[in-house]
């Protein structure tokens, strides 16, 4: 069987990165240490290796789709939300008493980057089950955590997140889906969804929607929009379960991930659709965005997983493929000597270099993001805001840079295939429409640039920032000790004074009142901050991997470690300096893009 992860450099960001076992003494993780860490892992690699992997191909030649009333899915996909229900992979990180198995969130992600790898389409049915739950046990009554998250959590019923509609998809304050208190305390629903993800299939026997929709008589904007627990079969007072006028309308055909079914909803037709409020009436978007977040570190981790299967498939192709000859043996010339593997062509191995620069750069990031969320949620007190704002600040680039350099990385790798990457006989066509999507859902990345930049920057007065270049510095601190790695430690602190500079230049228009002129270029300023926090990641591991080379402490081969070192030097080289162009573009006097600039730019 293809390879299409390295569990050696999961295990090597967990164990000797992150210390991932040092979570295991805070009180919440303390049934855990490696071991047992390391033996969920395996099962899930065996789980992907023997379910996963195998119907890659199939689940998108033969794709999720709407026949007869009925949203038809592979039939994997039963087995899937029956062995992660059993497995307890859908609870994973909820508490024991919510039926869990309190995991740190960390193991959570780097389980999901196994499965994602394997197949990037199957975990987003129990990815979005899980969310779903997690928002009832943290924010719904016990009535409705008993009612619902037993049997979600079990894998016997789905849960998706209902946010977009026609008229209102990066704007939620738009949204029109109507709530009408009934007499019991219950909602009647109306209105419609579409693009919901894993909305309906015959595979669980009830579907469990989070609704995004309007109390009647609420506020107009984001401060009138509650969030609503809506089956799509609600129980009788006898226990059964009976309609609830949930109508599926249709399954979206795409161009990527066709085996995950992305439908149309339509909520209360018949009049007789009824919901349940969870958290507090008009707050239910600030409720929904504890399950964007987590959404967004997914579609960052499904993102950099696709990309890893791509980059192995690229790898094992450039070994195997012969074509041309070394230029130092004579090139063409040599008609004598055998054709070489193109892994000996320096073009193709520096693409291979570029795979895994971002790959590896962006797993690295995924797991770090994981774990100031553990720490956030169950560190030391005093510690809390500070891994929460770093969360905050690291959550929008988590999302953005696998999403889009995970595309150019797996642009890269079709690229290695030649003519073959484009034909159906190999996986990276696949991965490279697959991964299309990942720059959309979730916030465009347009939309998690302005977040970065018009949220996350200036958030408590620049707090967030401060602390991650604090971060940033201990870790040039440490890696300058090394003289090898002195002048990428030194790169790297200018780059963090170069985003400064860029910083307290664009504050400058927002402090002159000059909103859009200040966030008009958000995506070029999250193009140059993501580059240098994956810089940051590179030279963390470079740093541990030095460091073990010299105290021969290793647990893989030496050229393992140096192999981090080598890939570290590739990232300083042809993609951190990208940062120079964007930082020209940014401190730009010339505006081009507001309207008021250019009105007949488009006429
Ligand atoms: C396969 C798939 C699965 C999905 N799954 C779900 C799901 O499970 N649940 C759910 O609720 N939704 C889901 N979505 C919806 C998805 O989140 C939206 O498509 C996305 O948020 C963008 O909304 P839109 O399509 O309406 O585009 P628009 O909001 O119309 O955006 C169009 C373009 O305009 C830009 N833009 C919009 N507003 C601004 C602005 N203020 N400033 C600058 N640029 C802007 C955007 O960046 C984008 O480039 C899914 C979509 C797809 C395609």
């Amino acid at each position: 069987m293809a390879n299409y992860i390295s569990m050696d450099n999961l295990r090597f960001i967990l164990h000797e990165v992150l210390q991932v076992k040092d979570l295991c003494q805070l009180e919440q993780y303390k049934d855990y240490d490696k071991e047992s860490f390391d033996i969920m892992l395996d099962a899930v690699k065996t789980y992907g290796d023997k379910v996963m992997f195998p119907v890659f191909k199939e689940m998108d030649e033969d794709p999720a789709r709407y026949e007869d009333g009925k949203v038809i899915v592979h039939p994997v996909i039963g087995q899937f939300m029956k062995d992660a229900g059993e497995n307890g992979w859908i609870g994973s990180v909820f508490n024991y008493e919510d039926g869990g198995l309190q995991l740190p969130s960390t193991i959570q992600t780097a389980s999901a980057h196994i499965a994602q790898s394997a197949n990037n389409s199957m975990p987003g049915y129990t990815g979005l089950t899980g969310g779903a739950a997690h928002l009832i046990v943290n924010f719904g009554e016990q009535k409705l955590k008993d009612t619902y998250v037993p049997n979600m959590i079990a894998g016997k019923w789905g849960g998706t997140m209902c946010l977009t509609e026609p008229q209102a998809g990066s704007s939620l304050s738009d949204l029109t889906s109507a709530a009408f208190l009934n007499d019991d305390g219950s909602y009647k629903i109306k209105g419609q969804k579409i693009f919901i993800s894993g909305g309906d299939h015959e595979y669980v026997d009830n579907m469990i929607h989070l609704v995004l929709a309007r109390i009647d008589g609420a506020p107009k904007g984001t401060k009138g929009i509650s969030l609503f627990v809506v089956p799509k079969k609600r129980i009788t007072s006898s226990g059964d379960l009976e309609n609830n006028d949930v109508i599926t309308a249709g399954d979206f055909q795409k161009m990527g991930q066709k085996g995950y079914c992305t439908t149309h909803l339509v909520f209360g037709e018949k009049d007789d659709c009824q919901g349940w409020l969870i958290g507090d009436a008009n707050r239910g978007l600030a409720c929904m965005f504890q399950m964007m977040n987590g959404a967004r570190i997914d579609v960052g981790m499904t993102a950099a997983s696709t990309a890893t299967a791509a980059y192995h498939a690229s790898l094992q192709y450039a070994k195997e493929r012969p074509q041309g000859r070394r230029i130092k043996s004579g090139g063409q010339k040599n008609k004598d000597e055998e054709q070489t593997s193109i892994i000996n062509h320096p073009d193709v191995r520096r693409m291979l270099l570029l795979q895994r620069a971002i790959t590896e750069g962006s797993v690295s990031l995924l797991l770090h993001a994981s774990m100031y969320q553990d720490l956030a949620d169950f560190g030391p007190d005093e510690q809390k805001e500070k891994y929460d704002n770093l969360l905050e600040i690291l959550t929008p680039i988590a999302k953005t840079y696998p999403s889009e350099m995970g595309r150019v990385s797996i642009n890269n790798g079709l690229q290695i295939f030649g003519g073959y990457g484009f034909c159906t006989d190999f996986p990276l066509e696949q991965y490279y429409r697959d991964i299309r999507i990942m720059a959309l859902y979730e916030g465009t990345t347009g939309i998690q640039s302005l977040d970065l930049l018009g949220r996350k920057i200036v958030m408590k007065n620049g707090e967030a920032v401060k602390q991650l270049t604090k971060e940033m510095i201990e870790s040039i601190k440490a890696a300058s000790a090394f003289d090898e790695l002195k002048p990428y430690a030194d790169q790297l602190k200018n780059a963090s004074k170069e985003l400064e500079e860029v910083i307290m230049h664009l504050l400058q228009y927002a402090m002159s009142g000059d909103h859009e002129r200040y966030i008009s270029d958000a995506t070029i300023f999250m193009e140059m901050m993501s580059n240098i926090v994956i810089a940051w990641q590179w030279l963390k591991m470079a740093t541990v991997a030095k460091q073990t080379i010299i105290t021969g402490n290793t647990t893989y081969e030496v050229t393992f470690y140096e192999n981090k070192v080598l890939t570290m030097k590739y990232f300083f080289k042809y993609e951190l300096p990208k940062i120079k162009s964007c930082k020209e573009t940014l401190m730009s006097p010339d505006c081009l893009t507001i309207v008021e600039k250019n009105e007949k730019a488009f006429s």
